[in-house]
């Protein structure tokens, strides 16, 4: 088995990364980050799970890390965006796990977001030698499918030299995410058309590399059950037709789970077998953070009211303390993500290679 360097990875290590997740049929999860407190959550519960793992930043959680205060929201979108992947830059190695750093959702509206993220990117290349960001994730399934690939396109080819994929979709994600989607489509659109991933695959592939976040009924956020069906065979279908067409080896494309909260996880493994190397997780683990800080506050209710126990004169800082309370939210998120590595199957397979670590230490 190949061994890579901890930290964020791009390029040729992407790739290999990669193409052990399709091999061993496992995936890794994308987490929607917001702040350092959720990058850390997920660095800490990918190296005690020793998987790798995927930090994800939707526009509106790159526009929270650099502050909702801040006057100029497209601004804020993208220094946002810089600065929590620096943060991973600095820190992901330190961790002992590969970590892909990847932008979720950027649809029509979002283009120069992405477009000024390529510029910052070109310069972070110029200065490190690699990518701000591995993968860029462009959504134009709303538009018709040939403008979708040629947009995509065109920032593909600004994306190859400095070695970074992008990530397209086909098919709608139902549900709504940072302002991306809508509650009222179509159903029919929630189920991809194979041909649509041939074609991507035929004009995207000989650019440079693409995955592809296929629909196949999935839905953002967690809703009661039974309005749509989630039916992984259309994964199949999209890799058998790629295959056939052109002679190659089972599951050709790189596929991508968008909204994995609340999905089922007969469902869950089933795509592993066809091609899934990642699955984004957000509503989940936004619960799980609220869920213990909640609990938290509960169980300490005093010490959110009063500096000291207006009774006994007691002093609560130690309970009211920022760093007590966000952990236990860090911790909710740690948790839920001890789950998502068994479901995806990525527990003990990270590819980091720690030699160099244990002989320092
Ligand atoms: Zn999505």
């Amino acid at each position: 088995m190949s061994t890579l360097k901890p930290g964020v990875v791009w390029g040729e290590d992407y790739q290999t990364l990669l193409k052990a997740c399709k091999e061993g049929q496992y995936a890794l999860p994308a987490v929607n980050i917001t702040g350092t407190n959720t990058i850390n959550a997920v660095l800490e519960a990918a190296a005690k799970n020793n998987s790798d793992v995927i930090v994800q930043l939707s526009n509106g959680g790159a526009q929270f890390y650099a502050g909702k205060g801040m006057e100029d929201s497209f601004q804020a979108k993208v220094l946002g965006a810089v600065s929590a992947a620096q943060h991973v830059h600095l820190l992901a190695e330190h961790y002992g796990v590969c970590v892909i750093l990847h932008t979720d959702h950027a649809n029509k509206a979002l283009l120069p977001w992405i477009d000024a993220l390529l510029d910052h990117g070109e310069d972070f290349f110029k200065k490190n030698g690699k990518p701000l960001y591995s993968s860029h994730m462009i959504d134009l399934s709303e538009e018709p499918i040939e403008e979708n690939l040629a947009e995509s396109a065109a920032r593909l080819k600004r994306m190859v030299p400095l070695g970074m994929s992008v990530e397209i979709e086909l098919g709608i994600t139902g549900g709504e995410e940072d302002g991306v989607g809508s509650d009222d489509i179509d159903s029919d659109k929630l189920y991809t058309e194979p041909e649509d991933c041939l074609r991507a695959y035929e004009v995207l592939s000989p650019i440079g590399h693409c995955s592809i976040a296929a629909s196949f009924g999935n839905v953002h956020g967690v809703y009661k059950p039974g309005n749509v069906e989630l039916r992984p065979s259309i994964l199949k279908a999209s890799q058998d037709l790629v295959a056939q067409t052109h002679g190659l080896d089972a599951n050709p494309l790189d596929l991508v789970f968008h909204g994995g909260s609340g999905s089922e996880k007969a469902k869950i493994d089933e795509s592993l077998g066809y091609g899934v190397f990642k699955m984004n997780i957000d509503t989940d683990t936004q619960y799980a953070f609220a869920e213990s800080v909640g609990a938290y506050v509960e169980a300490n209710a005093k010490a959110f009211k009063h500096q000291i126990d207006p009774e006994s004169g007691t002093p609560y800082k130690k309970q009211y303390d920022p760093r007590v309370w966000l952990r236990a939210g860090e911790q909710g998120v740690m948790d839920r993500l001890d789950e998502a590595f068994k479901d995806l199957r990525s527990a003990g397979k990270s590819l980091a290679d720690n030699s160099q670590k244990a002989k320092a230490a």
